[in-house]
């Protein structure tokens, strides 16, 4: 907002002059466009499956009635495509919990190496299953950090879905969780939670708006693996909430690594009072 004292002509009747103020609403234009198309993000994903849903019902109702066989490849698509909504919809009401507590730093103490091997241990069925290997490094002597236990969850469950999905089958899955001393990450301490795979990679152009809601390198592929386009959306803000910073790197052929680093909770000084 800006203001300026125009000189009237003609002069205004006490010889006084305007104030007029001018408001640059380009910031307030750019996030009501966003919000648009944020709804209309939400309602084109949501009413894919939908649109799904009520064609199928329509082919039981109608060409499949007689043919059990038929019915239940339909009824199982019928499904996934319901499980998808539901989906979708779990990640809507966590970005909207998150943007709610953004503004508050969370300030209990986290336990980082038990969360960690839980989720990795979570996941050991889907790596089975794609023959993929893990490879889990965590320091012995981290520093403590305060943080959110479940939404720190979400944002290892976000990650090591992403390296799953992504991932290459019979690939390695390698998580760390260290306290590193490098100039790449901010002065004070903090721990660094490391998830890297051996999947594709990421073309570099792509890099810096992944983590825009919905947005899909391959939107196909994405939605072929059960992607909803909030994952890194959500592990945004969630960082962003602790305070924290988000590295995406990924090397076509090789492999992404997605790194997030927590700072080191404060250590409060003892006070003594000398009187
Ligand atoms: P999605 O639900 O589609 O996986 P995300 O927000 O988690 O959504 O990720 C956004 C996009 O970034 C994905 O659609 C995918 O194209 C790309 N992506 C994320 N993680 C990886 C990864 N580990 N390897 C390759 N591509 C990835």
């Amino acid at each position: 907002v800006y203001a300026t004292v125009v000189p009237m002509d003609p002069p205004l009747a006490d010889g006084g002059q305007a104030l007029v103020v001018l408001s640059d609403r380009t910031r307030e234009r750019a996030v009501e466009r966003m919000r648009a198309d944020f709804v209309a993000n939400v309602s084109h994903e949501l009413r894919t499956p939908l649109a799904s849903l009520i064609g199928f019902v329509e082919t039981l109702r109608g060409p499949a009635a007689d043919d059990p066989p038929a019915q239940q490849r339909f009824l199982e698509i019928m499904a996934e495509q319901g499980a998808r909504m539901n989906r979708l919809i779990d990640d809507l009401l966590s970005l909207s919990r998150i943007e709610l507590t953004e503004h508050q730093t969370p300030a209990e103490p986290l336990e980082l190496a038990p969360l960690v091997s839980h989720m990795v241990a979570s996941f050991e069925p889907r790596l089975t299953e794609r023959n993929i290997q893990l490879a889990l490094q965590i320091d012995p002597d981290l520093p403590a950090v305060a943080g959110d236990a479940d939404q720190m969850a979400q944002v290892l469950e976000n990650l090591l879905d992403n390296a799953v999905k992504y991932g290459r089958d019979g690939g390695v899955l390698s998580v760390s969780v260290t306290a590193p001393q490098s100039d790449r990450w901010p002065v004070r301490r903090g721990v660094v939670i490391a998830v890297a795979d051996q999947g594709a990679g990421i073309p570099r152009e792509h890099l810096p708006r992944l983590t825009e809601r919905f947005y899909r390198v391959d939107k196909g592929r994405s939605r072929a693996v059960g992607g909803t386009g909030l994952g890194l959306a959500i592990v945004k803000h969630i960082v962003n909430r602790h305070r924290g910073q988000l590295i995406i790197e990924s090397e076509m052929g090789q492999g992404t690594t997605v790194s997030v680093w927590l700072p080191a909770q404060q250590v409060r000084s003892r006070l003594t009072n000398t009187v």
